[in-house]
């Protein structure tokens, strides 16, 4: 039977229980216990894909094509594993089986309460979890602020598993922040001690308070804690603010975490096998190289819209011992004012990521075009790749309006267009084409270079393709398709041979990325901008 850790947060939001999530589950890996990780969004929506990424960041996919909260994005690199979409819960999931369920008459003659129908539920699908991957621990990360309206009939859930599973395999971890004056510096624990208070009330008392503080919590602070939280003092850990997230599993085992974990859970006590993690952590840490990238889009102000490929963009960057800058630029200016192109040549290279709709489109098409003509490493991603067949069609094969249709339906020459199965879909959620799907991949081109494999699984998440009745006028100007779906229906990754570094690809190689091992193409397109910015004649792979 598994142990469940569950992981709730108090004062204000993004106080960092994801990380302190996944820290716990490194902790727990380091030391050989397979762990899976559960995040409950108590947002109504089903699932993350009918969000808008610019005010709730980047909608991550898994594997089966679950459109889910990019925290699963998260648990994946920190822990190196592959979870399916059951792992995201969310209010909607849990109202959407309960109702079918009603209106189907498996609840005849009784009325349908939120304690136990909807708790009995929320438990069900986290037991599901525990049982289908088969794990010693699984981790429940509990979204939202303890107290928020949305977040009760979980907090009950969960308070009820500590009675129906035991005190011994249940823990409960509170993150909560614990803000420094600026007047007095003080350390001020007193809205932890209210967050506390407020999961008490609910019925939760914590095992573990985890006090996310700018510095090192001071013996006074951590006294406090213990005394008002009603923990020992051993239980109270700090993750304070270090350089790069990746240290803070180290910094929280530092404290005793793993090992206090351990022991409340009764679970063996092993030595944590810390070397691989530790070098990973010292290569981002001690650069010898700097790439400055210049990403070009139409989310560009909110750096969480793109958060797996700015990750996947730092794991290449640390396999080729280089600390990766990245400037988010705005697509549309270049709509207004070309002469703001000629700043694309402060980067080492331009990397065009994923996109909806039209906002934006042709500010992109132009910083493309000015990659390809002035030799930049060119990295597109999904309408990257969509877009880089525009501005190809347009300037190299003299179809002057080529367009995707999301952008213009009336366009003559429609070079990206709805995949056939999508032109009667009416529904948005979760009807795009989703999750992992095979690739070939040609041998002798950069793909079959830098995936070293004939076939190759990646994740997609898009409605619209490359056209093939354009293909043939694309290859002659000499666009090659490197990699297409086994059936030859799809072409998944373009590259122009004549050029130091340009590279794109229908799927997302950022959902696949992890920190020692770095997503093929991010890789070669940041050892690309590296190899040309020291001035050699071609990348080296
Ligand atoms: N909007 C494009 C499509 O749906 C690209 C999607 C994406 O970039 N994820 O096909």
């Amino acid at each position: 039977m598994a142990n469940f850790v569950f992981v709730t947060g108090g004062v204000l939001s993004s106080v960092g229980k994801g990380i302190t999530t996944s820290s716990i589950g490194k902790m727990l890996q380091t030391r050989g216990y397979k762990v899976t990780t559960i995040k409950i969004d108590p947002y109504v929506n089903v699932d993350a894909g009918t969000m808008n990424p610019y005010i709730h960041g980047e909608v991550y996919v898994t594997d089966d094509g679950g459109e889910t909260d990019l925290d699963l994005g998260g648990y994946e690199r920190f822990l190196n594993l592959n979870l399916p979409k059951v792992n995201n819960i969310t209010t909607g999931q849990i109202y959407q089986t309960i109702i079918s369920k009603e209106r189907r008459g498996d609840f005849l003659g009784k009325c349908v309460q939120i304690v136990p129908h909807i708790t009995n539920e929320i438990k069900r699908r986290i037991r599901l979890v525990a049982k289908q991957s088969k794990v010693d621990i699984v981790l429940v990360e509990c979204g939202g602020t303890v107290g928020d309206m949305e977040g009760l009939p979980f907090l009950e859930a969960i308070r009820q598993m500590r009675l129906e599973d035991g005190f011994a395999n249940t823990l409960y971890v509170h993150v909560a922040l614990v803000p420094i004056l600026d007047v007095t510096s003080e350390m001020k624990t007193k809205p932890l001690q209210h967050s506390v208070n407020e999961l008490r009330r609910i019925g939760i008392q914590p095992d573990i308070v985890v006090a996310r503080c700018r510095k090192m919590i001071d013996l006074e602070a951590l006294r406090k804690i213990a005394l008002f939280g009603t923990i020992p003092e051993n239980a109270v850990f700090c993750s304070y603010k270090v350089s790069t997230i990746y240290q803070v599993p180290l910094i929280l085992d530092e404290q005793g975490m793993g090992k206090y974990i351990c022991k409340r859970l009764g679970i063996p006590q092993k030595r944590p096998k810390w070397n691989e993690w530790k070098r990973f952590v010292s290569s981002v840490e001690n650069p010898h190289f700097e790439v400055k990238i210049g990403l070009v889009g139409k989310y560009a102000g909110l750096a969480d819209s793109y958060i797996s490929m700015n990750e996947a963009l730092r794991h290449g960057g640390a396999a080729c011992r280089a600390s990766i800058s990245i400037d988010y630029i705005k697509a549309e200016q270049f709509e207004r004012d070309m002469t703001k192109l000629k700043l694309l040549r402060n980067y080492d290279g331009i990397f065009i990521p994923y996109g909806f709709g039209p906002r934006g489109t042709e500010g992109k098409i132009k910083a493309i075009g000015f990659a390809r003509e002035n030799d930049l490493p060119f990295l597109g991603i999904c309408y990257g790749f969509q877009l880089a067949v525009v501005e190809f069609a347009r300037n190299k094969c003299g179809l002057e309006d080529a367009n995707s249709t999301e952008v213009n339906r009336e366009t003559t020459n429609p070079v990206i267009d709805l995949m056939p199965e999508q032109r009667g879909v009416k529904y948005k959620g979760a009807t795009m084409r989703l999750g992992a799907h095979k690739i070939r991949i040609k041998k002798d081109t950069l793909a079959y270079t830098l995936y070293k494999g004939e076939e190759i699984l990646e994740r997609h998440r898009h409605r619209w393709e490359v056209n093939q009745d354009y293909w043939n006028v694309l290859q002659k100007h000499g666009l090659i398709f490197s990699g297409e779906s086994p059936d030859g229906k799809r072409m998944e990754i373009l590259e122009l041979p004549d050029k130091f570094f340009f590279f794109a690809s229908q799927f997302h190689g950022e959902f696949k990325s992890r920190p020692s091992s770095p997503d093929p193409e991010y890789y070669g397109f940041v050892k690309a901008c590296l190899d040309k910015k020291q001035g050699k004649t071609k990348a080296e792979f």
